[in-house]
Protein backbone atom coordinates (compact mmCIF):
# COMPACT_ATOMS: atom_id res chain seq x y z
CA UNK A 1 0.00 0.00 0.00
CA UNK A 2 1.32 3.28 -1.20
CA UNK A 3 2.51 5.55 2.01
CA UNK A 4 1.37 9.06 2.73
CA UNK A 5 3.80 9.81 5.23
CA UNK A 6 5.24 12.69 3.24
CA UNK A 7 1.65 14.54 2.56
CA UNK A 8 -0.06 16.38 4.62
CA UNK A 9 -3.60 16.86 4.59
CA UNK A 10 -4.13 20.18 2.42
CA UNK A 11 -1.75 18.77 -0.06
CA UNK A 12 -2.44 19.16 -3.80
CA UNK A 13 -1.76 15.92 -5.25
CA UNK A 14 -1.41 14.21 -8.65
CA UNK A 15 -2.28 10.70 -7.61
CA UNK A 16 -1.58 8.07 -10.74
CA UNK A 17 -3.87 4.86 -10.06
CA UNK A 18 -3.97 1.54 -12.26
CA UNK A 19 -6.63 2.68 -14.79
CA UNK A 20 -6.15 6.73 -14.34
CA UNK A 21 -4.73 10.02 -12.73
CA UNK A 22 -6.20 12.67 -10.38
CA UNK A 23 -5.63 15.67 -9.05
CA UNK A 24 -7.38 16.67 -6.01
CA UNK A 25 -6.38 18.41 -2.25
CA UNK A 26 -6.30 15.76 -0.03
CA UNK A 27 -8.60 15.34 2.82
CA UNK A 28 -8.49 14.79 6.68
CA UNK A 29 -9.49 11.26 8.02
CA UNK A 30 -12.12 10.21 9.31
CA UNK A 31 -12.38 8.34 12.13
CA UNK A 32 -14.81 6.03 10.13
CA UNK A 33 -12.78 6.25 7.33
CA UNK A 34 -11.47 2.76 5.79
CA UNK A 35 -7.43 2.56 6.07
CA UNK A 36 -7.82 1.42 2.36
CA UNK A 37 -8.81 4.41 0.61
CA UNK A 38 -7.69 8.06 0.80
CA UNK A 39 -9.93 11.14 -0.61
CA UNK A 40 -8.93 14.21 -2.21
CA UNK A 41 -10.84 17.02 -3.38
CA UNK A 42 -11.22 17.62 -6.87
CA UNK A 43 -11.44 20.98 -8.64
CA UNK A 44 -15.25 19.94 -9.42
CA UNK A 45 -15.56 20.17 -5.51
CA UNK A 46 -16.76 16.29 -5.80
CA UNK A 47 -14.61 14.14 -3.36
CA UNK A 48 -13.37 10.90 -4.65
CA UNK A 49 -11.88 7.75 -2.78
CA UNK A 50 -9.26 6.00 -3.90
CA UNK A 51 -7.96 2.50 -2.94
CA UNK A 52 -4.80 3.33 -1.80
CA UNK A 53 -3.87 -0.77 -3.25
CA UNK A 54 -4.37 1.01 -6.82
CA UNK A 55 -2.10 3.97 -6.78
CA UNK A 56 1.22 3.31 -8.23
CA UNK A 57 2.41 7.31 -7.61
CA UNK A 58 1.83 10.19 -5.70
CA UNK A 59 3.24 13.56 -6.94
CA UNK A 60 2.85 16.79 -4.78
CA UNK A 61 1.82 19.81 -6.89
CA UNK A 62 1.05 22.65 -3.91
CA UNK A 63 1.61 21.85 -0.20
CA UNK A 64 -0.81 22.59 2.11
CA UNK A 65 -4.05 24.78 0.45
CA UNK A 66 -5.24 27.28 3.18
CA UNK A 67 -8.99 26.41 4.15
CA UNK A 68 -9.78 29.86 2.89
CA UNK A 69 -8.95 28.63 -0.77
CA UNK A 70 -11.47 25.83 -0.29
CA UNK A 71 -14.18 26.90 -3.08
CA UNK A 72 -17.31 26.66 -1.87
CA UNK A 73 -20.29 26.68 -3.91
CA UNK A 74 -22.31 29.92 -3.04
CA UNK A 75 -26.00 28.93 -2.36
CA UNK A 76 -28.20 31.22 -4.30
CA UNK A 77 -31.70 31.36 -2.63
CA UNK A 78 -34.90 30.58 -4.92
CA UNK A 79 -38.09 32.17 -3.57
CA UNK A 80 -40.36 29.31 -5.47
CA UNK A 81 -38.60 26.38 -3.50
CA UNK A 82 -39.64 24.87 0.02
CA UNK A 83 -37.00 25.59 2.94
CA UNK A 84 -35.28 23.05 4.44
CA UNK A 85 -32.84 22.50 7.69
CA UNK A 86 -30.56 20.02 7.65
CA UNK A 87 -29.64 19.71 10.97
CA UNK A 88 -26.24 17.28 12.09
CA UNK A 89 -25.77 15.08 14.93
CA UNK A 90 -22.81 12.82 14.05
CA UNK A 91 -22.22 9.34 12.84
CA UNK A 92 -20.68 8.51 9.31
CA UNK A 93 -23.13 10.62 7.00
CA UNK A 94 -21.72 13.69 8.84
CA UNK A 95 -17.98 12.97 7.91
CA UNK A 96 -19.58 13.51 4.24
CA UNK A 97 -19.69 17.72 5.07
CA UNK A 98 -16.44 17.47 7.42
CA UNK A 99 -14.71 16.48 4.03
CA UNK A 100 -15.72 19.74 3.05
CA UNK A 101 -14.05 22.24 5.45
CA UNK A 102 -11.24 19.34 6.43
CA UNK A 103 -12.48 20.26 9.71
CA UNK A 104 -13.16 17.84 12.50
CA UNK A 105 -16.50 19.86 13.65
CA UNK A 106 -17.92 21.73 10.27
CA UNK A 107 -19.90 24.69 10.66
CA UNK A 108 -22.46 22.94 8.33
CA UNK A 109 -23.51 26.40 6.69
CA UNK A 110 -25.75 26.28 3.16
CA UNK A 111 -22.86 26.58 1.53
CA UNK A 112 -20.85 23.66 2.63
CA UNK A 113 -24.04 21.30 2.62
CA UNK A 114 -24.40 21.72 -1.27
CA UNK A 115 -21.01 22.03 -2.01
CA UNK A 116 -21.00 18.75 -0.52
CA UNK A 117 -23.96 17.47 -2.44
CA UNK A 118 -24.57 19.50 -4.79
CA UNK A 119 -28.28 18.17 -6.09
CA UNK A 120 -29.67 19.44 -2.71
CA UNK A 121 -29.78 22.94 -4.57
CA UNK A 122 -32.23 21.72 -7.08
CA UNK A 123 -34.62 20.13 -4.40
CA UNK A 124 -34.92 23.14 -1.90
CA UNK A 125 -33.12 25.71 0.02
CA UNK A 126 -31.33 24.61 2.61
CA UNK A 127 -29.70 25.83 5.69
CA UNK A 128 -27.72 23.78 8.29
CA UNK A 129 -26.70 23.73 11.66
CA UNK A 130 -24.62 21.09 13.66
CA UNK A 131 -26.38 20.07 17.11
CA UNK A 132 -23.72 18.03 18.53
CA UNK A 133 -21.35 15.08 16.75
CA UNK A 134 -21.97 11.94 18.86
CA UNK A 135 -21.96 8.16 17.44
CA UNK A 136 -25.64 7.02 18.31
CA UNK A 137 -24.14 4.66 20.54
CA UNK A 138 -23.19 7.53 22.61
CA UNK A 139 -26.59 9.43 22.03
CA UNK A 140 -28.71 9.45 25.19
CA UNK A 141 -32.20 10.81 25.99
CA UNK A 142 -31.18 14.22 26.70
CA UNK A 143 -29.66 13.89 23.64
CA UNK A 144 -32.97 13.57 22.11
CA UNK A 145 -35.01 16.37 23.84
CA UNK A 146 -31.88 18.48 22.30
CA UNK A 147 -32.80 17.47 18.92
CA UNK A 148 -36.23 17.94 19.78
CA UNK A 149 -36.37 21.30 20.75
CA UNK A 150 -33.65 22.23 17.67
CA UNK A 151 -36.23 21.01 15.04
CA UNK A 152 -39.47 22.76 16.64
CA UNK A 153 -36.95 25.83 16.65
CA UNK A 154 -36.87 25.73 12.93
CA UNK A 155 -40.17 24.75 12.27
CA UNK A 156 -41.33 27.71 14.27
CA UNK A 157 -38.73 29.77 11.88
CA UNK A 158 -40.21 28.59 8.82
CA UNK A 159 -38.50 25.97 7.79
CA UNK A 160 -40.86 23.86 5.49
CA UNK A 161 -39.26 20.36 6.27
CA UNK A 162 -36.49 19.12 8.20
CA UNK A 163 -33.58 16.51 7.67
CA UNK A 164 -31.59 14.87 10.75
CA UNK A 165 -28.46 13.48 9.46
CA UNK A 166 -27.87 10.35 12.55
CA UNK A 167 -25.57 7.39 13.33
CA UNK A 168 -27.61 4.54 12.37
CA UNK A 169 -26.91 2.38 15.31
CA UNK A 170 -29.73 4.14 17.75
CA UNK A 171 -31.79 6.22 14.90
CA UNK A 172 -34.73 3.35 15.73
CA UNK A 173 -34.70 4.80 19.53
CA UNK A 174 -34.48 8.75 18.49
CA UNK A 175 -36.89 8.17 15.35
CA UNK A 176 -39.15 6.77 18.45
CA UNK A 177 -38.36 9.96 20.78
CA UNK A 178 -38.79 12.27 18.39
CA UNK A 179 -42.52 10.83 17.28
CA UNK A 180 -43.98 10.89 20.64
CA UNK A 181 -42.21 14.48 21.50
CA UNK A 182 -43.39 16.62 18.43
CA UNK A 183 -46.38 17.25 16.77
CA UNK A 184 -45.41 18.53 13.58
CA UNK A 185 -46.88 19.78 10.40
CA UNK A 186 -44.37 19.10 8.27
CA UNK A 187 -41.95 16.07 7.73
CA UNK A 188 -38.77 15.23 10.05
CA UNK A 189 -37.26 13.06 8.34
CA UNK A 190 -33.99 11.24 9.71
CA UNK A 191 -31.07 10.12 7.53
CA UNK A 192 -28.31 8.51 7.83
CA UNK A 193 -25.16 5.97 6.36
CA UNK A 194 -24.47 2.70 6.61
CA UNK A 195 -20.88 2.76 4.44
CA UNK A 196 -18.67 6.11 5.12
CA UNK A 197 -17.87 8.97 2.32
CA UNK A 198 -14.57 7.75 1.28
CA UNK A 199 -16.03 4.37 -0.32
CA UNK A 200 -17.29 3.90 -4.23
CA UNK A 201 -20.19 2.33 -2.05
CA UNK A 202 -21.30 5.22 0.63
CA UNK A 203 -25.12 5.74 0.60
CA UNK A 204 -24.32 9.06 2.34
CA UNK A 205 -25.46 11.20 -0.88
CA UNK A 206 -28.45 9.16 -2.20
CA UNK A 207 -29.54 8.95 1.72
CA UNK A 208 -29.24 12.79 1.73
CA UNK A 209 -30.65 14.11 -1.09
CA UNK A 210 -33.73 11.49 -0.57
CA UNK A 211 -34.59 12.38 2.50
CA UNK A 212 -34.38 16.13 1.45
CA UNK A 213 -36.99 15.15 -1.26
CA UNK A 214 -38.87 14.15 1.28
CA UNK A 215 -38.50 17.14 3.52
CA UNK A 216 -39.22 19.47 0.80
CA UNK A 217 -41.88 17.50 -0.97
CA UNK A 218 -44.52 15.82 1.30
CA UNK A 219 -47.53 17.61 2.25
CA UNK A 220 -48.35 15.76 5.97
CA UNK A 221 -46.20 15.97 9.00
CA UNK A 222 -44.94 13.35 11.70
CA UNK A 223 -41.46 12.00 11.84
CA UNK A 224 -39.64 9.12 9.59
CA UNK A 225 -36.50 7.85 8.44
CA UNK A 226 -35.59 7.70 4.53
CA UNK A 227 -32.77 5.26 4.12
CA UNK A 228 -31.59 3.08 1.21
CA UNK A 229 -34.40 0.19 0.43
CA UNK A 230 -32.21 -2.10 -1.45
CA UNK A 231 -28.81 -2.54 -1.74
CA UNK A 232 -28.54 -0.28 -5.22
CA UNK A 233 -29.25 3.12 -5.72
CA UNK A 234 -32.65 2.60 -7.01
CA UNK A 235 -34.71 3.78 -4.70
CA UNK A 236 -34.87 5.01 -0.38
CA UNK A 237 -37.88 3.76 1.37
CA UNK A 238 -39.88 5.98 3.64
CA UNK A 239 -40.77 4.25 7.07
CA UNK A 240 -42.81 5.58 10.15
CA UNK A 241 -40.22 6.65 13.11
CA UNK A 242 -42.23 4.34 15.77
CA UNK A 243 -41.77 1.09 13.60
CA UNK A 244 -38.19 1.20 11.95
CA UNK A 245 -35.68 -0.77 13.14
CA UNK A 246 -32.05 -1.28 11.52
CA UNK A 247 -32.08 -5.21 10.81
CA UNK A 248 -28.29 -5.58 9.48
CA UNK A 249 -24.98 -4.57 10.57
CA UNK A 250 -23.51 -3.00 7.58
CA UNK A 251 -26.42 -3.60 4.39
CA UNK A 252 -27.30 -0.55 2.71
CA UNK A 253 -30.75 -1.74 3.18
CA UNK A 254 -30.60 -2.24 6.51
CA UNK A 255 -33.74 -0.34 8.04
CA UNK A 256 -37.16 -1.84 7.49
CA UNK A 257 -40.41 -1.13 8.60
CA UNK A 258 -41.98 -3.67 11.44
CA UNK A 259 -45.42 -4.84 12.01
CA UNK A 260 -46.61 -2.48 9.22
CA UNK A 261 -45.33 -1.68 5.19
CA UNK A 262 -43.58 1.88 4.97
CA UNK A 263 -45.14 4.92 4.14
CA UNK A 264 -43.70 5.21 0.67
CA UNK A 265 -40.96 5.39 -1.06
CA UNK A 266 -38.76 7.74 -3.30
CA UNK A 267 -37.47 7.14 -6.40
CA UNK A 268 -35.99 9.25 -9.60
CA UNK A 269 -36.34 12.29 -6.97
CA UNK A 270 -39.99 11.30 -6.91
CA UNK A 271 -42.39 10.71 -3.82
CA UNK A 272 -44.47 7.76 -4.46
CA UNK A 273 -46.88 6.88 -1.24
CA UNK A 274 -48.36 3.27 -0.87
CA UNK A 275 -51.42 4.44 -0.25
CA UNK A 276 -53.25 0.84 1.02
CA UNK A 277 -50.58 0.98 3.92
CA UNK A 278 -51.83 1.42 7.46
CA UNK A 279 -48.93 4.26 8.09
CA UNK A 280 -49.56 6.24 4.94
CA UNK A 281 -53.59 6.51 6.20
CA UNK A 282 -52.13 7.51 9.33
CA UNK A 283 -50.23 10.14 8.53
CA UNK A 284 -51.70 11.87 5.48
CA UNK A 285 -54.81 11.73 7.43
CA UNK A 286 -52.99 14.35 10.02
CA UNK A 287 -53.18 17.36 7.98
CA UNK A 288 -52.94 20.45 9.39
CA UNK A 289 -51.69 19.44 12.91
CA UNK A 290 -50.67 21.87 14.86
CA UNK A 291 -46.69 22.62 16.09
CA UNK A 292 -46.00 21.50 19.66
CA UNK A 293 -43.24 20.36 21.60
CA UNK A 294 -43.66 18.14 24.14
CA UNK A 295 -40.34 16.67 25.44
CA UNK A 296 -40.76 15.35 29.51
CA UNK A 297 -39.27 12.30 29.54
CA UNK A 298 -39.21 10.07 32.47
CA UNK A 299 -35.48 8.41 32.06
CA UNK A 300 -35.65 5.45 35.02
CA UNK A 301 -37.01 3.24 32.63
CA UNK A 302 -35.31 -0.24 31.67
CA UNK A 303 -35.80 -2.16 28.29
CA UNK A 304 -34.40 -5.99 29.53
CA UNK A 305 -34.38 -8.87 27.15
CA UNK A 306 -36.14 -12.01 28.86
CA UNK A 307 -33.06 -15.02 28.27
CA UNK A 308 -33.99 -18.31 29.53
CA UNK A 309 -32.87 -18.89 33.20
CA UNK A 310 -33.05 -15.10 33.95
CA UNK A 311 -33.33 -15.46 37.80
CA UNK A 312 -35.02 -12.22 40.05
CA UNK A 313 -31.91 -10.33 41.02
CA UNK A 314 -32.40 -8.27 37.57
CA UNK A 315 -35.52 -6.77 38.56
CA UNK A 316 -35.48 -7.04 42.11
CA UNK A 317 -32.27 -4.11 41.43
CA UNK A 318 -34.55 -2.21 39.32
CA UNK A 319 -36.69 -1.89 42.04
CA UNK A 320 -34.21 -1.04 45.03
CA UNK A 321 -32.90 1.31 42.41
CA UNK A 322 -35.97 3.44 42.19
CA UNK A 323 -36.88 2.49 38.51
CA UNK A 324 -40.34 3.78 37.61
CA UNK A 325 -41.11 1.45 34.45
CA UNK A 326 -39.98 -1.70 33.26
CA UNK A 327 -40.63 -3.13 29.75
CA UNK A 328 -39.73 -7.05 29.07
CA UNK A 329 -38.61 -8.47 25.75
CA UNK A 330 -40.49 -11.50 26.06
CA UNK A 331 -40.47 -15.25 24.26
CA UNK A 332 -43.27 -15.68 21.50
CA UNK A 333 -46.99 -14.16 22.15
CA UNK A 334 -45.41 -12.50 25.60
CA UNK A 335 -43.86 -14.69 28.05
CA UNK A 336 -41.08 -15.59 30.69
CA UNK A 337 -40.10 -17.54 33.00
CA UNK A 338 -42.92 -18.23 35.65
CA UNK A 339 -40.18 -18.09 38.63
CA UNK A 340 -40.40 -14.26 37.01
CA UNK A 341 -44.08 -13.57 38.55
CA UNK A 342 -43.32 -13.50 42.32
CA UNK A 343 -40.91 -10.05 41.62
CA UNK A 344 -42.50 -9.15 38.76
CA UNK A 345 -45.63 -8.67 40.83
CA UNK A 346 -43.29 -7.05 43.90
CA UNK A 347 -42.39 -4.43 41.23
CA UNK A 348 -45.89 -4.05 40.12
CA UNK A 349 -47.24 -3.49 43.39
CA UNK A 350 -44.74 -0.92 43.98
CA UNK A 351 -46.01 1.04 41.41
CA UNK A 352 -43.48 -0.05 38.79
CA UNK A 353 -45.73 -0.65 35.79
CA UNK A 354 -44.68 -3.89 33.67
CA UNK A 355 -45.09 -3.66 30.23
CA UNK A 356 -44.40 -7.22 27.66
CA UNK A 357 -43.11 -6.63 23.96
CA UNK A 358 -41.68 -9.82 21.61
CA UNK A 359 -38.24 -10.89 20.60
CA UNK A 360 -39.92 -12.53 17.68
CA UNK A 361 -40.51 -8.68 16.54
CA UNK A 362 -43.16 -9.87 13.78
CA UNK A 363 -46.76 -9.96 15.36
CA UNK A 364 -49.01 -8.98 18.22
CA UNK A 365 -48.50 -9.71 21.91
CA UNK A 366 -50.70 -12.07 22.99
CA UNK A 367 -50.92 -13.03 26.90
CA UNK A 368 -54.49 -15.28 26.34
CA UNK A 369 -53.07 -17.80 24.38
CA UNK A 370 -51.20 -19.78 27.07
CA UNK A 371 -51.47 -20.25 31.44
CA UNK A 372 -48.10 -18.42 31.72
CA UNK A 373 -49.39 -15.28 29.85
CA UNK A 374 -52.60 -15.20 31.68
CA UNK A 375 -50.78 -15.33 34.70
CA UNK A 376 -48.68 -12.41 33.84
CA UNK A 377 -51.61 -10.58 32.81
CA UNK A 378 -53.34 -11.38 36.47
CA UNK A 379 -50.42 -9.79 38.08
CA UNK A 380 -50.82 -6.63 36.07
CA UNK A 381 -48.12 -6.96 33.07
CA UNK A 382 -49.62 -5.15 30.00
CA UNK A 383 -48.93 -6.05 26.50
CA UNK A 384 -47.68 -3.69 24.30
CA UNK A 385 -49.73 -5.11 21.39
CA UNK A 386 -47.38 -4.45 18.04
CA UNK A 387 -45.28 -2.13 19.14
CA UNK A 388 -41.05 -2.56 18.62
CA UNK A 389 -39.54 -3.11 21.80
CA UNK A 390 -37.36 0.54 21.29
CA UNK A 391 -40.70 2.14 20.70
CA UNK A 392 -42.98 0.80 23.72
CA UNK A 393 -39.46 1.41 26.00
CA UNK A 394 -38.92 5.25 24.37
CA UNK A 395 -42.52 5.49 24.62
CA UNK A 396 -42.75 4.32 28.64
CA UNK A 397 -40.22 7.12 29.16
CA UNK A 398 -42.65 9.93 27.44
CA UNK A 399 -45.57 8.22 29.21
CA UNK A 400 -43.98 8.37 32.73
CA UNK A 401 -42.57 12.03 32.14
CA UNK A 402 -46.73 13.49 31.94
CA UNK A 403 -48.32 10.50 34.75
CA UNK A 404 -47.67 8.20 37.21
CA UNK A 405 -51.17 6.87 38.21
CA UNK A 406 -51.23 3.13 36.60
CA UNK A 407 -54.54 3.43 35.08
CA UNK A 408 -53.18 6.55 32.79
CA UNK A 409 -49.85 5.04 32.66
CA UNK A 410 -52.14 2.51 30.92
CA UNK A 411 -54.33 4.35 29.03
CA UNK A 412 -51.77 6.08 26.93
CA UNK A 413 -49.52 2.84 26.60
CA UNK A 414 -52.23 1.72 24.70
CA UNK A 415 -53.02 4.84 22.73
CA UNK A 416 -52.18 4.96 19.25
CA UNK A 417 -49.78 8.85 19.19
CA UNK A 418 -47.32 8.48 16.24
CA UNK A 419 -48.43 4.95 14.66
CA UNK A 420 -46.98 2.70 16.35
CA UNK A 421 -49.89 0.48 17.57
CA UNK A 422 -50.84 -0.76 13.88
CA UNK A 423 -54.39 -1.86 13.06
CA UNK A 424 -55.08 -5.03 11.36
CA UNK A 425 -52.08 -4.83 8.91
CA UNK A 426 -52.39 -5.80 5.08
CA UNK A 427 -49.13 -7.91 6.20
CA UNK A 428 -50.20 -9.79 8.92
N1 LIG B 1 -21.91 3.36 15.05
C1 LIG B 1 -21.92 4.72 14.64
C2 LIG B 1 -23.27 5.40 14.76
O1 LIG B 1 -24.32 4.79 14.79
C3 LIG B 1 -21.34 4.95 13.26
C4 LIG B 1 -22.06 4.25 12.15
C5 LIG B 1 -23.17 5.02 11.54
O2 LIG B 1 -23.18 6.26 11.41
O3 LIG B 1 -24.09 4.37 11.15
O4 LIG B 1 -23.27 6.60 14.84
Amino acid sequence: MKSLKNFKTGDKLKIDSEDKGYTGILMPRSELADEKFIVIKMDSGYNIGIEREQIKNITLIKSEIKKEEFKLKKAVPDENKPKISILATGGTIASRIDYITGGVHSAFSADELISAVPELEEIANVSGRQIFNKFSENINPGDWIEIAREIYAQIKKGADGIVVAHGTDTMGYSAAALSFMLNTPVPVVITGAQRSSDRGSSDAAVNLIDAATVAAKQIFGGVFVVMHGESSDSFSLIHPGTKVKKLHSSRRDAFKTVNALPVGKVENGRVVYFKNSNSYKFFSGQKNKELKLDAKLEKKVALIKYFPGMNEDIIKNLIDRNYRGIVIEGTGLGHVNENLIDILRTAIDAKIPVFMTSQTMHGRVNMRVYATGRKLLNIGVISCEDMLSETAFVKLMWVLGHTRNHEKVREMMLTNYAGEISGKTNID
